[in-house]
């Protein structure tokens, strides 16, 4: 990414106090007015001048669904130079990644492109969104505490987003957004942009938590929690772990605790432990008993067992009650991801000693960490398309909201399939992972650019008013375009068809 000019025409790119001089193009691709000399690019790199003519630089990306003899479709990516013959081998999408912006808004969208589909007219609009009010919501597969929610999280010093609610074995972020975008410091929105466009380009961040840890992420890789880069995703809570391997830890064990910051779970006391007629062991554990079994706050959160900021298990136990407890006694104690686990035999004077774990119940640890998912970084892109760019696709904008709202319009992003919210607006959300690479750039408002597009019937597209006399064939596309035609992949559908 280039160095972000001040808002002001940036440096090398002339003055704007008047008309520019006749080497120098004006870019209204967004607000900032870049006036490029020939030869180079704008602020965003997005743009440039070429032989006196405003150029989107990269070249507009279309899908090929190819398929081979064995009816089987191409890995999604296999990128290949358009060699002219694609149209002869299957049906081709635009996208919106190169294809440009309809800023200012009253344009109609760069591409808007007919297309067949199952014997039905229809059509796809087709621009890169100029998104101020955007964010990245960060699903983190770890059992280890991150900081508190609500707690900021900073790159490179600037706050960038914060901390969210804790999901089932995975922590949150929210991060970017029009706050930091806008409602910062200048290096605020700037550090704020930078960080939002690796994320959706899939590039590695490095964020710190205040109050928490140092975090390295990257969409769809394993999380890097203080430097440790996290394997495994939790099996389930402390209480669900019990339920899960209940019956075979059933006589080879007379108890176990499994260790989690949230829900720490005692075999014996529940459910799980009656129905196997197994006695209580007498055990007590620290925290808020919250059910038999169930307990809460055993220790702080931290980045030891099962989320806690113990290393020693023992530091959660109370004692035994005297009266029920037995010396002799078997007991297992471990994380939710069985990572750590130490087992233990109950002496005379009902002290715990370590003892070496015995085979079959050592089994059942390892199915715990058999059961566990790999860890992985989610990452998804969060917008509001609901704002100017639908003037792009239609005269009567709310029209497009309504459509879509209706399913009479599927929206995608760089031909990935997004989940709009329900409500007022166009708030859509996409996994990162789907889209093409590199499909998120940036302009120094500053805002995220994105693809969008919108397909639907052509006779949908007419009556909500849509701008039918730019609606041109794929074949045009091709032969006054510059493209980068792509195979199209099983991870996403076909975005010309029903609505998903
Ligand atoms: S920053 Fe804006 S005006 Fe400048 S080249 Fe990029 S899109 Fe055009």
């Amino acid at each position: 990414m280039t160095e972000t000019p001040d808002l002001d025409p940036p440096e090398g790119l002339g003055v704007s106090d008047g008309a520019p001089s006749s080497r120098k193009v004006v870019c209204n691709a967004c607000p900032v007015l870049c006036q490029i000399s020939e030869g180079r690019t704008g602020a965003c790199d997005r743009w440039g001048n070429f032989k006196g003519v405003l150029t989107r630089v990269d070249p507009v990306v279309l899908f090929k669904k190819v398929t081979g003899a064995a009816g089987e479709i191409t890995s999604f990516l296999e990128s290949q130079d358009w060699d002219g013959s694609v149209v002869a081998e299957g049906p081709l999408f635009v996208s919106g990644v190169g294809s440009g912006t309809t800023y200012p808004d009253y344009k109609p969208a760069p591409f808007i492109v007919s297309s067949r589909h199952e014997g039905v007219d229809m059509v796809t609009v087709v621009t890169e969104g100029i998104f101020s009010y955007c964010s990245f919501k960060v699903k983190i597969d770890t059992d280890r505490w991150l900081g508190p929610e609500q707690a900021t999280v900073r790159c490179r010093g600037e706050a960038v987003g914060h901390v969210t609610t804790a999901e089932y074995g995975s922590q949150m972020l929210s991060l970017g957004g029009v706050h930091h975008l806008t409602g910062g410091t200048k290096k605020e929105g700037r550090v704020t942009c930078e960080l939002m466009m690796d994320l959706g380009n899939r590039k590695p961040v490095e964020l710190q938590i205040e109050g928490g840890s140092q975090l390295l992420i990257e969409a769809g890789k394993a999380p890097v929690v203080n430097g440790v880069e996290e394997r495994r995703m939790r099996v389930g809570c402390g209480s669900a772990t019990i339920g899960i391997f209940a019956q075979q830890w059933h006589g080879q064990v007379d108890e176990v605790v499994v260790v989690d910051d949230h829900i720490t779970g005692v075999l014996t006391e529940p459910q799980a432990g009656r129905c196997l007629a197994m006695p209580p062991s007498g055990i007590k554990i620290k925290g808020k008993k919250s059910t038999p079994g169930r307990y809460f706050q055993v220790a702080k959160p931290g980045t030891g067992w099962g989320g806690t900021d113990i290393t020693d298990p023992l530091s959660i136990v109370a004692g035994f009650d005297s009266k029920v407890a037995k010396p002799g006694q078997r007991i297992l104690m471990v994380s939710t991801t069985g990572e750590d686990a130490e087992f233990f035999v109950l002496d005379q004077d009902l002290k715990l000693l370590a003892a070496p774990l015995p085979g079959p119940v050592r089994a059942v640890v390892q199915r715990i960490g058999e059961n566990c998912e790999p860890a992985l970084t989610t990452v998804l892109f969060l917008a509001g398309a609901g704002g100017s760019l639908r003037a792009g696709v239609t005269d009567n904008p709310v029209r497009l909201t309504r459509s879509i709202k209706d399913l009479l319009v599927n929206v995608t992003c760089g031909g990935a399939p997004v989940y709009v919210w329900p409500g007022g607006g166009i708030t859509l959300m996409v996994d990162v992972t789907r889209m093409p690479e590199n499909s998120f750039g940036w302009v120094p408002t500053p805002a995220i650019v994105a693809p969008i597009e919108f397909s639907m019937r052509l006779s949908d597209y007419s009556a909500l008013g849509g701008h039918m006399d730019r609606v041109r064939t794929v074949e045009d596309v091709l032969r006054n375009e510059r493209v980068h035609v792509v195979s199209w992949g099983e991870l996403n559908p076909w975005p010309v068809g029903p609505v998903q």
